[in-house]
């Protein structure tokens, strides 16, 4: 184990999530992966748990986004939803009174 990276992990806490875990748990987390131009140097090198090594896997950013992405449409699908119902009701009692 590199010193740096002993000292990194010292703390035992995770860079992602802030959680104290054993040093030893800890594992190496690319900020910007390799896959995306990220170098293995210690800027971008941060401690990562279990956990978040884990939830993460192979995803990349771009990945994460489109997640991002498709959380924001489904919430906006669900506040557009609730507008037609509110319409639909309206129509109905319109209906109903006409
Ligand atoms: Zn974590």
């Amino acid at each position: 184990m590199s010193p740096w990276w002993k000292k990194k992990v010292a703390g035992g806490i995770c860079f992602h999530c802030k959680a104290k875990t054993k040093p030893s748990l800890l594992t190496m987390d690319h900020l910007l992966p390799l896959a995306r131009g990220g170098k293995s140097s210690k800027d971008n090198i941060v401690p990562s748990c279990l956990a978040c090594n884990q939830s993460k896997g192979l995803r990349t950013d771009q990945d994460q986004r489109l997640e991002d992405l498709f959380q924001l449409i489904s919430g906006e699908s669900q506040t557009s939803f609730q507008g037609d119902t509110e319409v639909n009701s309206k129509a109905r009692t319109d209906e109903f009174q006409g």
